[in-house]
């Protein structure tokens, strides 16, 4: 492998011209691709295919809002049909753009292809403010949203299938469902039509932890491998480093459980909307979970200092940082002020390409967001599995496994004269339910995507940093593919 210096000045070198701050999410995306597009060999209009997105459906749709009507504007971007069907989240927000939403539907091409989930990107939205409308306005908007994408063909169990995003939930994907329902009453597979359901609307378990559990996953494999946790001055293992975060939300809460309670980590500092909670000998997440939820935010919380800006968590002392709020977080104002040696994006695009290029430059180990976050679309893969199966993983087996444990054990106690201890028996003889199977297929998953990125990483001695790596391996498969299934006609 070339050493880190020689990695950090070329990565300087292919960004030779300094970059413009806050550029648009598609001309980020798409400058992404172009760097690592130039480490891949296809024909020029391979490349040009892969990069372009193929359809953007917009719509504006009346919806009854009290006494009048309003118009909503809405989109679902399909970026690539290379695998069936097409999968990404909806959007609500009064931000939400044509450009972003195909932005975003690339995104998700180029993430299911580095973690093997054998869909096509896709991504919707809804020009709406979510906290603006009633409960029943929100229901409205979102079936006649729906209804429009199935007049269309841009959602079906086999065409595309979405998944909540910013400003969406498992509320909103139990409606689509079931909008889609009432249009297709014959339909046996209808519940595959969208990820992200209640659980007791065929959704997973597992899920709702899922993105985070994935960052974790993906940091974990990171800190086995010896070599990559030198570049940056570390040593293996996640037990005792100190990590910041900033997002106490979906991803940023379980994360941040999970790696306490999992691998002996220390939280030292948590950024929320309100301010920033400091703890050197590590926060209680639990403790703090608890404290959030019933003060509406982080200030006045006894477990820690804590300062009035969200954004001071990504400046703390610490090992790793984990973005997991928002967009654009490390920028030209902040980014030399960054001490992480690791920075694992759970964000979608928290740094911006000044200071991705600014701080891969110093020789920072960033783990792309490309990467990172696609804990959530590997689950809802499961998710979509386990609709078109019509059973929940584990039914079958489940309690073979503890029977043929129990007489492995027995038979084995019998030979030796010696009873296991009752905790070490506790562990053997449970078979694995759904959640179990959900979250050692996402181990799987993280492991292999990761080892892969890294493979390339270090073939192409050309190939800066882990970003460039991550979508040389997407450009990479999604290539593949085509050429393996021909263009029609
Ligand atoms: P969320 O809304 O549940 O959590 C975001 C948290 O950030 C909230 O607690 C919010 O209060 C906090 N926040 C808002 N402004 C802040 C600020 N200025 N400083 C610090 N904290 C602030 O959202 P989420 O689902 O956890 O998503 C977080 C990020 O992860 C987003 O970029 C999202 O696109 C990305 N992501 C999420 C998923 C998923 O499955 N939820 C999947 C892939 C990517």
């Amino acid at each position: 492998m070339a050493t880190k210096k020689s990695r950090n000045t070329s990565a300087s070198k292919s960004r030779s011209k300094k970059p413009a701050e806050n550029l648009s999410l598609l001309a980020n995306v798409n400058a992404q691709f172009d760097q690592a597009a130039q480490h891949i060999k296809l024909p020029q209009g391979l490349v040009d295919q892969i990069k372009v997105c193929n359809n953007v459906y917009f719509i504006q749709f009346p919806v009854k809002i009290g006494k009048g009507y309003r118009f909503f504007y809405g989109w679902r971007a399909e970026h690539s049909h290379h695998k069936k069907p097409l999968k990404g989240g909806i959007r609500y927000s009064s931000k939400v753009s044509q450009e972003e939403v195909m932005a975003l539907a690339a995104l998700m091409t180029y993430k299911c292809a580095i973690v093997n989930v054998p869909f096509g990107g896709s991504k919707g939205g809804v020009c709406v403010r979510p906290r603006d409308m009633k409960v029943e306005e929100l229901e409205r908007i979102t079936r006649r949203y729906t209804a429009e994408l199935i007049s269309k063909q841009f959602i079906g169990p086999g065409i595309n299938v979405p998944a909540p995003d910013y400003g969406t939930g498992e509320r909103e994907m139990a409606w689509i469902a079931d909008t889609y329902d009432r249009f297709n009453p014959a339909g046996v597979d209808n519940m595959a039509c969208v990820t992200g359901k209640p659980v007791a609307q065929g959704g997973i378990r597992g899920r709702a932890a899922a993105t985070g559990r994935g960052v974790v996953y993906g940091l974990r494999e990171m800190f086995r491998h010896k070599r990559d946790v030198q570049d940056v001055g570390l040593s293996c293992g996640l037990g005792g480093k100190r990590i910041s975060i900033q997002g106490f939300g979906n991803v940023g809460y379980h994360a941040a459980r999970i790696l306490q309670l999992e691998d002996d980590a220390k939280i030292v500092s948590v950024g929320e909307w309100d301010g920033t909670v400091h703890n050197p000998d590590g926060i209680d997440v639990a403790a703090l979970f608890a404290y959030r939820k019933r003060h509406g935010g982080v200030q006045g919380f006894p477990g820690g200092t804590v300062s009035d800006n969200g954004k001071d968590c990504l400046e703390a002392a610490c090992d790793v940082l984990i973005p997991a709020a928002l967009e654009n977080q490390v920028a030209r104002a902040n980014m030399k002020k960054v001490k992480a040696r690791v920075i694992a994006e759970a964000a979608n695009g928290p740094l911006t390409e000044e200071a991705d290029a600014y701080l891969s430059g110093k020789g920072v180990k960033i783990i792309p967001d490309v990467y990172l976050n696609a804990g959530g679309v590997t689950v809802s893969y499961f998710e979509w599995n386990k609709n078109l199966s019509h059973m929940r993983p584990g039914r079958l087996q489940k309690r073979l496994d503890e029977a043929k444990a129990e007489a492995f054990l027995a038979a084995t106690e019998a030979l030796v004269g010696k009873k296991v201890p009752d905790n070490v028996r506790r562990i053997l003889l449970r078979g694995a339910d759904e959640e179990d199977l959900v979250n050692s297929g996402l181990e799987e998953t993280m492991i292999t995507a990761y080892n892969e990125i890294r493979d390339i990483f270090n073939r192409k001695k050309a190939i800066a940093d882990l970003r460039t790596a991550a979508y040389a391996l997407a450009i990479e498969k999604v290539g593949q593919s085509y050429l393996d299934m021909g263009i029609f006609p």
